[in-house]
């Protein structure tokens, strides 16, 4: 830093000039790139890498400022630390956004072909990739940008490609056609994971199938009045039935068992089908019988294959009517329902339409309904989680053995119950911007080739007639392997031994199944070890009461904005303090500005101490605190290394909620509130041992404790502050590369703990006191001390009572004496304290009473409409808990103040 030590610090915060310059020289000085260096300890986090097209927001803050102050922590530990950023190809988000720009332009990706759009989609990467993280850099992260990375760069495209031949030619990557999620929309298969069901109110459509007569040969073969000649079946698609091609009933069903092994006749279509026996079916669910479509549903695919029934497939990739269809071909899918419906109700075949509210699965991302369809895809066989030596089996280990710690831990359980009940995984997206499959097919081979590298000719015949598969791998599957693919993988680079296994994977909760889950299976099949040591999940970040984020409630904050209204440090101390790991958190104006308030409070403590260094020797072994004189500084000496303790183990616990709360605390109230006013009595006085070391120590200690979370402020001020001190002990040039404290426990001092303490009781009794008497500031009050063994404390401690509470004169005595009786006094009982406070003569005795008398009485109505209402069963059954929690805490609060208002009352009535 270029700061000069003869400038004087302002006298407001000003964050918006501060953060720039101090980031920038950061970067310049290289701090946030790493040395391999075999005599530290690694320390390595991998940023989750946000999409290319990714613009900040207030979940990628919430992360950076955990990263980050993990990352800080440790490289102020002494440890070689990385934190290492990339990006996010983002198969289907990428492609959407330049096919929409497409759309306006006129043309389409299809008319363009697949190299050219490929080359428009680099070029908006190239034009529009790097927003995100230049808004990283505004949030103060230190990651090491040299590192930067980007899945589709050479190095990870290898180890994608490296992993799908390794994996195909182990027979674990197969080729199948299957039942999957379609977006029509999207054009492209998606996984499960993709798949997001929500509750909608639908139509279930009960059509009558006529049976065929040999399984009713009492029933006509023809006409209107079939009677009984019907079998039932219920469903919310009708539109599939085109695509039916047998009903099912479960073989024990008393109402259907006789026509196992009958025919139905399928309306519209008059396909002849099958009446099977399955005990797959749930007798209670519609009528029993289960109309079976199996191109167009996973588990009626799979009725379909136990009874070898034939797959049609009625509803194409385009989510419009096949050939198949009949009359209905090229009929928009939804369109269909209705006409399918509409002529059901004239054949008299409809028998009825019941409402039901029914979860309907949608593309992730652009929302429209998932169609089930037969396809052939590309699938991963992760086998069984206690099939010995199966992918899951592994990846289920690694956590259920505690290679890999879950914080916090209730996800573990979440993590095995998902591998425990795991599919194989559809890898395979019909897209064209992403990591295309590295398989070649031959004209004059069968079997297809995979390769790492690049094919024109056939390994096996040397035709040059070569294709390559046209799809491209779904984005998880790259990101899976974003711990070893970033170091280098599959070539053993320095990195890779050094900081792999990497130490914690952060991220939100939301995406330990997308994410984390695939992580754990690809490292280890890549490299034999687990990629992560820790996995430290965080929640997800709600409004000021408590409802998700989004735009259409119209609730979100842009995270940029709040950096230029509140400061950088502010937002990210408001985001984190007094959360705790995996739990959803709430920010709001409040939060924000209270945060905001906590780093003024921080500047002007910082003001005042360096100013009173100005001009001031005497400084020299400032950092020496064997001998403290004073009880003021071994106190708060003491109270600094207890936090630093408390601190460093919330760390460890990756509690970085509590470390933030601990150390507001400390420095609002401990710090500011009493060491520096107490400090300031003895400077003014002018006698004593200097408080000016113990008040920089306190001040350079707390800002180290404080910058991982506030890294710009406490940069700024402790910059300022070591100008002005002599350069001893550990002082480098920047805060972020000085060491973190750790508590010096012999500086623990009980003692002096317990005497201030005292003193501050009685301060605030006194002030108490005053403040509900009405006594002005300027009017100071006499007090008797009844001291007991404290007599000496008192004393010595008299000159800070007497200043902060106004009092004058202070005597002290022994005990009671009795002396003083005919004055009407006030006795403030401070275990083992008696503090006696004349007031008869100070304050109108009997307008005091009568006012104080007026305020217990609305006091006492206010707990009875409190106590009314918590007590009530309904309220708290039907309020939000945080409503409830407030009044009970006003409770709590009238409740003392009764207490006080009837103690003083009585005092001043005796
Ligand atoms: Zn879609
Ligand atoms: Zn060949």
């Amino acid at each position: 830093m270029t700061s000069n030590a003869a400038a004087d610090i302002p006298r407001t915060y000003n964050s918006a000039e501060v953060e720039q310059p101090i980031y920038q020289n950061w970067l310049d000085k290289g701090y946030f790139t790493p040395t391999v260096d075999p005599s530290k300890t690694p320390f390595c986090i991998i940023m989750p890498p946000p999409n290319v097209t990714g613009e900040l927001h207030l979940g990628h803050a919430l992360t950076a400022a955990l990263e980050d102050a993990l990352t800080r922590w440790h490289r102020m530990l002494g440890d070689s630390t990385l934190w290492l950023p990339g990006k996010d190809h983002a198969g289907i988000a990428t492609q959407w956004v330049v096919e929409r720009l497409l759309a306006s332009e006129g043309t389409t990706r299809q008319e363009l072909g697949r190299e050219k759009f490929e080359e428009r989609v680099w070029e908006w990467v190239e034009q529009y990739g790097n927003t995100i993280d230049e808004q990283h850099k505004r949030l103060g992260a230190s990651c090491d940008w040299t590192r930067l990375s980007f899945t589709l760069d050479p190095g990870p495209v290898k180890a994608v490609r490296t992993t799908f031949v390794n994996l195909y030619n182990r027979g674990l990557i197969y080729r199948h056609e299957r039942i999957i999620n379609w977006c029509p929309r999207c054009s492209t298969a998606l996984s499960d994971l993709e798949v997001e069901y929500e509750e909608e109110d639908g139509k279930l459509y009960y059509i009558r199938y006529p049976l065929t007569e040999e399984s009713n040969p009492s029933a006509p073969s023809s006409g209107e009045d079939r009677g009984e000649g019907y079998i039932t079946v219920a469903t919310t698609r009708p539109e599939s039935m085109l695509g039916d091609t047998g009903v099912a009933v479960h073989p024990e069903d008393s109402r259907y068992q006789n026509m196992i092994g009958t025919h139905a006749l399928l309306p519209i279509v008059d396909r002849r089908i099958p009446i099977v026996g399955d005990e797959a079916i749930e007798l209670a669910f519609g009528t029993g019988a289960l109309k079976v479509t199996p191109g167009h549903d996973p588990v009626d695919f799979e009725i379909g294959a136990r009874h070898g029934l034939e797959i049609i497939n009625v509803i194409g990739f385009d989510g419009n009517m096949t050939e198949a269809a009949g009359k209905y071909a090229g009929t928009e899918r939804f369109q269909a329902r209705a006409q399918v419906v509409e002529e059901l109700e004239t054949l008299g075949l409809l028998e009825k339409v019941e409402d039901l509210t029914h979860s309907v699965g949608h593309c992730q991302r652009c929302t429209s309904v998932v169609e089930p369809l037969i396809s052939l895809q590309w699938f991963l066989n992760l086998g069984h989680h206690d099939e010995p030596d199966s992918i899951a089996s592994r990846a289920h280990a690694a956590v259920a053995n505690g290679d890999i710690t879950i914080v916090p831990e209730r996800f573990k359980n979440v993590y095995l119950n998902w591998l425990e009940n795991i599919r194989d995984w559809c890898i395979s997206r019909q897209l064209w911007w992403g990591h295309r499959i590295p398989v070649w097919y031959c004209d004059k081979c069968t079997d297809p080739i995979a390769s790492v590298d690049e094919l024109n000719t056939c390994p096996n015949c040397g035709s040059d007639n070569l294709t390559q598969d046209p799809d491209v791998l779904d984005t998880w599957f790259s990101s899976g392997l974003w711990p070893h693919s970033t170091h280098g993988w599959p070539d053993n680079t320095e990195d890779l031994s050094y900081f792999y296994p990497t130490s914690v994977m952060e991220t939100g909760y939301d995406i330990i199944f997308f994410w984390v889950a695939r992580m754990i299976i690809m490292g280890i099949e890549n490299t034999g070890e687990v990629p992560f040591r820790t996995v430290f999940l965080h929640g997800m970040v709600r409004d000021a009461q408590g409802a998700k984020m989004s735009k259409t409630r119209g609730n979100t904050m842009d995270p940029l904005e709040l950096v230029d209204q509140y400061g950088t440090d502010a937002l990210r101390f408001a985001l984190t303090t007094g959360t705790a790991p995996g739990n959803d958190l709430r920010l709001g104006d409040s939060k924000l500005e209270s945060a905001r308030n906590f780093a003024n409070k921080v500047w002007n403590a910082a003001r005042f101490v360096i100013t009173s260094l100005e001009g001031k020797g005497g400084l020299e072994g400032w950092h020496d605190l064997a001998h403290l004189e004073h009880r003021e500084d071994r106190w708060i000496v003491s109270r600094l290394d207890q936090l630093t303790n408390e601190v460093n183990e919330s760390l460890a616990a990756f509690e970085l909620g509590d470390a933030q709360q601990k150390l507001y605390d400390f420095i609002w109230n401990d710090f500011c509130d009493w060491h520096i006013e107490m400090a300031k009595v003895r400077l003014r006085a002018g006698s004593g041992p200097s408080p000016l070391p113990v008040l920089a120590h306190v001040l350079e200690r707390s800002l180290r404790l404080l910058h991982p979370f506030m890294p710009f402020i406490t940069e700024a001020i402790w910059q300022n502050l070591v100008s002005r001190l002599p350069m001893e002990g550990d002082l480098p040039e920047s805060i972020m590369i000085a060491r973190y404290p750790q508590a010096t426990k012999s500086r623990y001092d009980r003692q002096a703990e317990e005497e201030i303490t005292l003193v501050m009781q009685t301060i605030r009794a006194v002030r108490n006191t005053r403040s509900q008497l009405q006594i002005p500031a300027s009017q100071n009050l006499e007090a008797l001390v009844e001291a007991d063994d404290y007599q000496t404390l008192i004393e010595e401690e008299s000159e800070v009572i007497r200043t902060l509470s106004r009092i004058e004169p202070l005597r002290v005595v022994s005990n009671a004496t009795g002396q003083d009786s005919q004055v009407r006094s006030i006795a403030l009982v401070v275990t083992p304290l008696v503090v006696r406070l004349p007031v008869e003569g100070v304050v109108n005795l009997s307008a005091e009473q009568t006012r104080l008398q007026k305020e217990l009485d609305n006091c006492q109505n206010n707990l009875k409409r409190v106590e009314t209402l918590v007590s009530n069963p309904a309220f708290r059954a039907k309020a939000r808990p945080e409503v409830v929690e407030t009044e009970e805490e006003r409770l709590r609060s009238l409740n003392d103040q009764q207490q006080r208002l009837e103690e003083i009352l009585t005092q001043l009535g005796g």
